[in-house]
């Protein structure tokens, strides 16, 4: 195996950043909270409000029920915009019909789309269409219930024999970060409830850069929900703007873990920064502070490498222009996806060895994570 230095020389970034103590968890507070005729028809939007003026939030009551676009001819200002709004509406049919998420669930679904932080790696560019504003859906109990279709009917985890014991999978952070939102939907805890109160094999799972955790530690889990904290090297905390830090996002693991909850590790983008051997070895020691001693311990790790698609670069550099994000196609190789479009992701020399010393770590440090995949 060709020395994992000289791999990552090319792609190096800068060293990483000092380590601070954990901050508490700042709270998104938008700019502009719209709000649909038909959201209000349904009890969730109307408690939506309620959060939202609770807050002392002003809510903007629409005529129509179309999101107006912002009212901004500068891209880079009708970006701000648009992350600094939150759209209360309904979630169309089309969000109904489930689509399977491989390598992660059965089913994916979706409670919102659409986040507030300035993630300059993040993996909604490439799959959102239009500004980004985040979009929370009133009409919960109708996505809620029409899970009941979807269960015993898995094709990803539920077909796969290491994780077929995690029952019937449906993952709610394909197109948001709901814990993100959650002081101000409620949809997260909703959900968790569900699942809790739902007699049957089957899995809630979400993934989070937030560490807002406390109004989920006490709901009626029963285990059914597993929350996964997404997390990377220090070296890599300045792509993940307005996200909580590290060090807050571990504590929640802690507490999330110590009330029961099943927990993982979305390892995610790994990225060959300067020293990331020691970098990531870092991280998984961190993680294991923060679990250390938790008892009946369920631990998951998923390693999702990084990667960009044409589509998804050039939403990033118009969001990020003054990004250093590496998305250099000559340091790549190219991957076809089974639909025939094209991702760029690292040299298999490269992969090989970050797979392996990450995973060597985990199972190090770790030995409780059971490790998922590697992608
Ligand atoms: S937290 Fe996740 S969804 Fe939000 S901007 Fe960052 S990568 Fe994107």
């Amino acid at each position: 195996m060709p020395s994992s230095s000289g791999l990552s020389s090319a792609l190096a970034l800068d060293a990483p950043e000092t380590v601070s103590a954990p901050r508490p968890a700042r709270l998104w507070r938008p700019r502009r909270i719209l709000v649909t005729p038909a959201a209000l028809e349904h009890a969730h939007g109307r408690a939506m409000v309620a959060r939202a003026e609770a807050e002392g939030l002003p809510v903007e009551r629409l005529a129509a029920n179309r999101i107006p676009a912002p009212r901004e001819p500068d891209p880079r200002r009708a970006y701000v915009a648009a992350k600094a709004t939150l759209a209360l509406t309904v979630a169309p049919p089309t969000k109904l019909r489930l689509q399977p998420i491989p390598p992660s669930a059965d089913w994916r679904f979706d409670l919102a789309e659409g986040c507030p932080a300035h993630c300059q790696y993040c993996y909604l560019a490439g799959s959102l269409q239009g500004p980004p504003v985040t979009r929370a859906y009133a009409n919960l109990d109708a996505i809620l219930g029409n899970l009941a279709a979807y269960a015993g009917r898995g094709a990803v985890t539920s077909a796969s024999a290491e994780r077929a014991q995690e029952g019937t999978t449906f993952e709610a952070s394909c197109y948001t970060d709901p814990l993100g939102i959650e002081h101000l939907t409620g949809s997260l805890s909703a959900a968790i409830r569900h699942f809790g109160a739902w007699d049957a094999p089957v899995q809630l799972r979400f993934t989070t850069k937030f560490a807002a955790i406390a109004p989920l530690l006490d709901l009626r889990h029963n285990r059914r929900t597993r929350i996964r904290f997404s997390v990377n090297a220090r070296a890599a905390a300045r792509y993940e703007g307005g996200t909580d830090p590290l060090d807050a996002r571990l504590g929640a693991l802690g507490q999330a873990a110590r009330a029961g909850y099943p927990v993982g590790l979305t390892i995610a983008p790994i990225l060959p920064v300067a020293g990331w051997e020691e970098a990531y070895a870092g991280l998984i020691r961190d993680a294991a502070d923060a679990l250390a001693g938790v008892p009946g311990l369920d631990l998951t790790a998923e390693l999702i490498t990084h990667r960009f698609t044409p589509g998804s670069k050039a939403v990033l550099r118009g969001w990020y222009p003054g990004s250093d994000l590496p998305l250099d196609e000559a340091e790549r190789v190219e991957k076809r996806t089974k639909f025939g479009t094209v991702k760029h992701v690292f040299p298999k020399p490269l992969m090989q060895a970050m797979r392996a010393h990450l995973t060597a770590c985990l199972a190090r440090d770790l030995p409780a994570a059971r490790v998922l995949y590697w992608t």
